[in-house]
């Protein structure tokens, strides 16, 4: 509709750019202020995506902040905190209404995340990999009879998880090697998969298996294996540098049968399901990294207005003041890329690249503000008393997971050199 209003517009302003009719003119003026408004700036929300972006802020700062510490020591979420974000809706935020999610878009996922990742990147990549990933592929690729059995789970009480990677198989992921027998209306799952984000949370698991692997890529297939089944089993846990509290697991499958009606998407068509589900992913992960530097870069700006050398505040040094201006242009131009990414795939154009270039960017960003903000605390940025040695902890793995850096890289070249 905003589309054909602005092509409406711009038509007619081309008959009355040339005039000289006073009238006329001033028509145009009117028309090109209207077109201002139909294009708003990347980072205006609208209503319902600024009304989220507070309540999440509002949630984290409340509920969050005050378990941050304590999650990252004993590196386990807090089980009220997970119940709260069910609670909050933050859990299905685009699953439609009619699967009892909130019927949101992926925008308001993102600046969700982003909000919450501010606070706490473990508690923003819990949120993250429900939203962008596991019930994107249910909304996207599930057939009815999954959709209404497992959404309202997952926007009112359950938790995803999504397992691709495996020991041998990171970066080349379709190298995978769990299998998948069929046996009647079943087929049997056997390998194990490891790094899997929210596992000992979680009771609904995405889990890609081959059925050929004769046939490459070609044999990969999603299925939706609950926790409960006979044969699966989270095994051990991650002990991490950053985003601790989130769990990362392995995750064990002998002999799992997991019945037919369970294949999410075509059988042999799970590598596509993978690869759009992390394309989205990905402007996730610049969402949470924009967070982690946003959250770094205003407990650097609280503590440079406090802290005084020399009799003043350090804020006060041109030099200070500099650092500070390029950390808060480097975080917007992050943020740009981010949005933009998130805008364009809501569009239904194409965005894998801008997707990629969103969180290479962004995780870069994220990780030099950390980094930038312990050097404005001095020593206090090295210890675990204050804040910002946590951001940089965190931030190291927005280079790692859903594609390295490198990957991104080799996805952008790619694009750039067709
Ligand atoms: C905390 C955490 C959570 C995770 N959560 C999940 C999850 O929920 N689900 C899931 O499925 N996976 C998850 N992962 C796995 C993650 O996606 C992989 O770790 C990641 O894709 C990298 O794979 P790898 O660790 O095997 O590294 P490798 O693929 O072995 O890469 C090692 C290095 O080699 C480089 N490299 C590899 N191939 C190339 C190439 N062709 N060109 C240039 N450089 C290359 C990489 O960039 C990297 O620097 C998680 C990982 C971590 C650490």
């Amino acid at each position: 509709m905003i589309k054909n209003t602005v092509l409406i517009s711009k038509k007619a302003l081309s008959i009355c750019i040339f005039s000289t009719d006073f009238k006329l003119n001033k028509f145009t003026y009117s028309l090109m202020e209207q077109l201002e408004q139909l294009i708003p700036p990347l980072t205006q929300l609208t209503e319902d995506e600024q009304m989220l972006k507070e309540a999440a802020a509002d949630f984290a700062e409340a509920s969050i902040k005050p378990l941050v510490e304590e999650m990252d020591e004993k590196a386990k979420l807090d089980p009220d905190l997970v119940k709260q974000f069910f609670e909050m809706g933050l859990m299905g935020i685009d699953i439609p209404e009619k699967y009892a999610g909130g019927g949101g878009t992926f925008m308001m996922s993102i600046v969700a995340i982003e909000q919450i990742s501010r606070v706490d990147a473990s508690a923003g990549v819990f949120m993250d990999v429900q939203n962008t990933l596991v019930n994107n592929a249910f909304v996207n690729f599930a057939s009815d009879h999954l959709k209404e059995k497992y959404l309202p789970q997952l926007a009112t009480e359950k938790v995803g998880a999504y397992c691709l990677s495996e020991a041998g198989s990171g970066s080349d992921a379709f190298a995978l090697k769990t299998t998948a027998k069929e046996d009647g209306d079943h087929f049997v799952l056997n390998g194990s998969k490891l790094w899997i984000t929210n596992a000992n949370e979680a009771d609904i698991f995405l889990v890609f298996a081959n059925i050929n692997p004769e046939e490459g890529y070609r044999g990969i297939t999603a299925f939706v294996v609950e926790r409960d089944m006979k044969g699966f089993s989270v095994s051990k846990k991650e002990n991490k540098l950053g985003i601790r509290a989130s769990s990362t697991c392995e995750i064990l499958l002998e002999d799992v049968r997991v019945p037919k009606e369970n294949v999410l998407g075509e059988v042999g068509k799970g590598y596509k399901v993978a690869i759009e589900t992390l394309n989205e992913g990905r402007i996730g992960i610049g969402a949470q990294m924009i967070g982690i530097a946003q959250g770094a870069f205003d407990a650097a700006l609280a503590y440079i207005q406090e802290r005084k050398q020399f009799g003043k505040a350090i804020s006060e040094f041109q030099g200070v003041q500099f650092q500070l201006a390029r950390m808060a242009t480097d975080i917007e131009t992050a943020r740009l890329l981010v949005y933009n990414a998130a805008r364009i795939k809501m569009s239904g154009q194409k965005f894998l690249k801008e997707a990629a270039m969103a969180k290479f960017y962004a995780s870069e960003v994220a990780e030099k503000i950390a980094s930038q903000a312990i050097d404005l605390y001095g020593g206090y940025g090295y210890v675990k008393e204050y804040p910002v040695e946590k951001y940089y902890r965190d931030s190291k793995i927005g280079k790692i997971y859903e594609g390295t850096t490198n990957m991104q890289l080799s996805t952008i070249a790619k694009l750039l050199l067709r």
